[in-house]
């Protein structure tokens, strides 16, 4: 049977950010039509990101727990070795049943996927080319949820055998012998961990004084000499500036504030940032110019210049993160079907996978200066709860910041065990204007991790119970 080849909503990439505005956009009644260039639905984060990478960080940690932690608890493992074809067996079945299920959504939703490059035409139609069949759609209102890219360092070209982007460094077939990961962000600190924790020397080199610089000092500066503990080197305040590659390894030339210096490495992992996809959407045949950044300019509906026109995700400023790309589209497509359509860009959870995690939520400190607001700040160390003692997870802090007049929560930051989960809670209080007395008097079961960041919420007005 013929495809229908009019709709109500056009959706171009089929990420988190894309694939949910479909899903969103069937169930409001709106007919869908859903293009991706790739094989498989769910863009970078099912395919080559957030999953794939959380697999990787869960088989491996496994593994360092065992080593490192097991006979102190009675379990005796000798000679434990790692089959890393099997590791990635198990990531790749991980992602595979996630695309079968995202296929089935869309597919159960009546969504129209149609598999090619999707451009825009200058009458404002899209083509979706595969091979040598196009195929031109039509609608009132079309989305671009194009995405992301790696970005490359000129001097230094992917070759994914040296010189490695995120898409190689979780697919390798061999544990290299040594790996120098350029940028200490949260590719850079997570596939970092992941290597570290085979066996791999990895030196992570950040241009910056401070690694996951978008977190407060307190917990980059811990959070870093807990990965130093663990057998990651760093080198901060450090450019690499070129490169040669030999045979069996590549030599870098770096700047550091010393004065020069070189780094050897087998692999070089180039973790530097991602940058927005718009290649061959032809934005120029509509009228739509990019920002300084190369990202698609949009309003708090996500509206770009040209009426019908939406873009959200990584193509768009902010953060780039599947959690914004999934609530922008909800909101999107819900403006686009008349209604509100809400999306609340302070209040986005970030978080690195590491080991232990580092999350945070609305502003830190830094910010807080910088914006001349008054706060007050709770900590709480998990060494002095209970049931991280009890689960080798005695390490980093809980952290509250709340408005010094008001008591509202303005931002919490946590390092430590599940911080990816125990950031949820903050963030709903945020939400709701919560503040720090709030989250205090809130009852938390006990023994858990989440009573760490009551007794910081406690900190604020210096009454935690458990510390002195
Ligand atoms: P994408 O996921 O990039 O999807 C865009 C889709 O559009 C792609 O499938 C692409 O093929 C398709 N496309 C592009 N142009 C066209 C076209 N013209 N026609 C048809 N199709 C097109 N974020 C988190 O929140 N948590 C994490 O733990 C996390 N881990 C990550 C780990 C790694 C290694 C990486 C690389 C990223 C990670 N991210 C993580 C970031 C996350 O993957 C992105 O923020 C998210 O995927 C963005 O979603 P999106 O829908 O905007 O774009
Ligand atoms: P990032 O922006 O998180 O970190 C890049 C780091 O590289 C920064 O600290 C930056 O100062 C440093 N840097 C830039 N140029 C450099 C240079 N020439 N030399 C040395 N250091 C340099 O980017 P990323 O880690 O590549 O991740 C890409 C995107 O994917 C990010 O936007 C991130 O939010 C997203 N992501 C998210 C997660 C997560 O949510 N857990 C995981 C992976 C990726």
């Amino acid at each position: 049977m013929a495809k229908n080849t009019s709709f109500d909503l056009i959706v171009i990439g089929a990420g988190p950010g894309g694939y949910v505005a479909a899903i969103r956009g069937a169930q409001l009644g709106l007919s869908t039509a859903l293009v991706e260039k790739d094989s498989n639905l769910g863009g970078t984060c099912l395919n080559v990101g957030c999953i794939p990478s959380k697999a990787l960080l869960h088989s491996t940690e496994l593994f360092h727990h065992l080593n490192s932690n097991g006979a102190e608890h009675g379990i005796v493992a000798k000679g434990l070795s790692v089959d890393l074809a099997a590791l990635m067996k198990k990531k790749t079945s991980v992602v595979d049943q996630l695309r079968k299920g995202v296929s089935h959504l869309v597919n159960k939703r009546g969504i129209q996927v149609f598999k090619g490059h999707g451009t825009f035409g200058g009458d404002g139609k899209v083509s979706v080319t595969s091979g040598s069949s196009k195929t031109i759609l039509s609608a009132k209102h079309i989305l671009i949820a194009t995405g992301s890219k790696v970005v490359e360092l000129p001097f230094l070209p992917f070759d994914g055998k040296q010189i490695l982007s995120s898409d190689h460094a979780i697919s390798l077939d061999k544990i290299p012998k040594s790996l120098l990961v350029i940028g200490g962000g949260a590719i850079g600190l997570e596939l970092g961990s992941v290597w570290s924790r085979l066996g791999t020397a990895v030196t992570v080199v950040e241009f910056l004084p401070k690694i996951a610089a978008t977190f407060d000092d307190d917990i980059s500066r811990q959070a870093q000499a807990l990965f130093k503990k663990q057998g990651l080197s760093f080198s901060l305040s450090t450019k690499i500036t070129g490169s040669k590659q030999l045979k069996n390894k590549v030599v870098l030339d770096a700047e550091t504030k010393n004065g020069t210096t070189k780094f050897e490495a087998e692999k070089v992992l180039v973790a530097v940032g991602r940058a927005p996809f718009t290649e061959r959407l032809g934005l120029e045949k509509i009228g739509i110019s990019l920002d300084d950044r190369g990202r698609i300019p949009v309003d708090k509906h996500f509206r770009t210049s040209v009426k019908g026109v939406y873009a959200i995700g990584d193509v768009t400023p902010g953060p780039m993160l599947a959690h914004k790309a999934e609530e922008e589209a909800v909101a999107c497509v819900e403006s686009i079907a008349g209604q509100a359509g809400h999306f609340n860009s302070e209040i986005i959870p970030n978080v690195i996978y590491t080991d232990p995690e580092i999350a945070s939520v609305g502003i830190g400190e830094v910010e807080a200066k910088q914006r001349d607001i008054r706060f007050k700040v709770g900590k709480f160390n998990f060494a002095a709860n209970g049931r991280a003692i009890a689960s080798d997870a005695a390490t980093g802090f809980a952290k509250v910041l709340a408005c010094a007049e008001t008591d509202r929560i303005l931002g919490v930051q946590v390092l430590g065990r599940s911080a990816s989960e125990l950031i949820g809670e903050a963030v709903t209080h945020m939400e709701y204007g919560g503040s720090a007395e709030d989250l205090a008097r809130t009852i938390h079961a006990h023994p858990t991790l989440s009573e760490a960041l009551k007794e910081a919420a406690l900190a604020v007005d210096g009454n935690a119970l458990h510390s002195v």
